[in-house]
């Protein structure tokens, strides 16, 4: 790659793989019986085994084995067998000296994620998705809480022993965006799944990024950095941004990257050199003698597929746009929240109009979970909300606009539309006489409008019905307001 590296007229282009861990959701931990959970008092959640006393022994959680056996039902990974593999390196969090993963046997191999790109679907390959255990948290004493200048640290063991999914994709990811892309898809369907809760900013979802640069049209890769500590999805798009960014100016300049591991750093928005990679050699991994290989049962295996839904946010939102004609943005918007878009078909099912439910659901829903920090689960509301709004709309009683105003109120009460429109009072004016009186008014008010429309400027007749629905407080139904101003001129 040298050869070309410092033409300052080659443009480059990234190669991203991504490592995502999911912390499972089981009660246990991966090897004890050491509760789960997030939270609690530093180093309650402990026992010999996660602590790594002598003479413990470990025992395989059963339930994680299912939740990573349903991720690669989903994903289509070669389902095999669960052999574990010591990988030894000393780190403080880490009380045994080695973290029990999977080496050359993972329970998922290959497999992979549709995600959207530019409109359309594209397929990011996995590599594996692997079990391991999770390692302590390090809390660093000292004004920034990093390692650097820290005056003590302390260390909760609740963490350690927490069961993994690893999940390392090929390096199939070619920007920021498509890396978004992956691991909304991919946070969608773990969340789905109820495999995990993929919090990123509580870190039971972490991403590792691996990236390098090529010339654009190379086939062989360039050497790769590992970038670690994004803890958002934004911080994961910034740090990749930056990263591809200087390693480009690197080669244009016409030097080399090392492999090695880099720390995003939010406040400056930059990665810093952490250490050179270590290479497997250095873990001397070899077979877990406490643990058995799992064989797994093919029966089990096919009855946790079964209850695995095929379908993906990415594809799900590609065939409601063709099957609707809806702009595939909109429903992107609505396809990773879970259960807003099974809301949204079951609506249509029983009559919503389809386009008016995903605008609401995009918009006013939307906008509600944001606020209140809520789920649509948690949202008690009676069956039909969409619908009714829709026949509201249809038989004149709502405007759009009020229609919105309605459920953004149903929302927040629980209450019905009908219910709300009622309380409320805001059924739109369609009693003529009302109407007209109020035009009249307005009429009235606004000769040189009039003028003007008298001498053929029709444009303005807008005006006026803006001031119309200005005056009834936009309850007036503007189409009849528009056919009053006409009749009266
Ligand atoms: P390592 O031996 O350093 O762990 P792996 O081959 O196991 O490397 O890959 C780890 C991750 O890095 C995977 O997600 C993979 O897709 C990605 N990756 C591998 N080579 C490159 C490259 N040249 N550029 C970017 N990502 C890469
Ligand atoms: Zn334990
Ligand atoms: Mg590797």
């Amino acid at each position: 790659m040298s050869a070309v590296a410092s033409d300052p007229c080659v443009d480059y282009e990234a190669v991203i793989g991504l490592e995502v861990h999911a912390e499972l959701k089981t009660k246990t931990k991966m090897f004890c019986g050491c509760r789960n959970e997030f939270g609690a008092k530093p180093n309650t959640n402990v026992c010999p085994v996660c602590l790594g006393l002598p003479g413990a022994l470990p025992v395989t959680n059963r339930k994680a084995i299912e939740l990573a056996v349903r991720f690669g039902a989903a994903v289509d990974a070669k389902i095999g067998r669960a052999v574990f593999h010591r990988k030894n390196y000393f780190y403080p969090d880490m009380p045994k000296d080695f973290q029990i993963t999977q080496y050359d046997e993972p329970i998922n191999a290959g497999g992979k994620v549709e995600i959207l790109d530019a409109g359309a679907l594209h397929t990011i390959h996995l590599t594996r998705a692997h079990l391991e255990e999770d390692t302590g948290k390090s809390q660093h004493q000292g004004v920034s809480g990093r390692i650097h200048d820290a005056t003590s640290t302390l260390i909760d063991y609740n963490r350690a022993g927490v069961p993994l999914l690893e999940i390392v994709s090929e390096p199939d990811i070619r920007t920021p965006d498509q890396a978004k892309q992956y691991v909304n898809e991919l946070r969608a369907v773990l969340g789905f799944l109820d495999i995990s809760d993929v919090k990123m900013e509580e870190g039971s979802m972490r991403v590792d990024a691996n990236v390098s640069v090529r010339p654009v049209g190379a086939e062989a890769f360039g050497v790769k950095v590992e970038v670690k500590n994004m803890n958002s999805v934004r911080s994961l798009v910034r740090a990749l941004t930056y990263e591809i960014e200087r390693q480009t100016v690197v080669y244009r300049e016409g030097g080399r990257i090392v492999q090695e591991t880099r720390h995003w750093e939010e406040e400056d928005g930059r990665t810093h050199s952490m250490r050179s990679k270590e290479e497997a050699a250095d873990y001397r991994y070899f077979p877990e003698p406490d643990l058995v290989p799992i064989t797994l049962d093919q029966a089990w295996i096919e009855a946790i597929s079964a209850e695995v839904p095929g379908v993906f946010p990415s594809r799900r939102a590609v065939q409601l746009a063709e099957q609707y004609g809806f702009d595939l943005d909109r429903v992107a918007s609505v396809v990773y929240t879970p259960g807003l878009c099974d809301w949204v078909e079951a609506e249509i099912a029983i009559g919503a109009d389809p386009l008016r439910s995903l605008n609401w659901a995009s918009q006013e829903v939307m906008a509600h979970l944001n606020e209140t920090g809520g789920e649509v689960a948690g949202l008690a509301l009676s069956k039909g909300v969409f619908a009714d709004l829709s026949s509201l709309i249809d038989d004149g009683t709502l405007s759009k606009k009020l229609a919105r105003e309605v459920l953004t109120e149903v929302l927040v009460s629980g209450k019905s539309p009908r219910t709300v429109v009622s309380e409320k009072g805001l059924a739109q004016i369609s009693d003529e006489s009302e109407l007209e009186r109020i035009v009249a008014e307005v009429i009235g008010a606004n000769p040189e409008t009039i003028e003007k429309i008298r001498a053929g400027n029709k444009k303005v007749v807008g005006f006026l019905v803006g001031q119309v629905m200005k005056a009834t407080k936009g309850a007036a139904n503007p189409e009849a307001v528009h056919r009053l101003i006409d009749s009266r001129l």
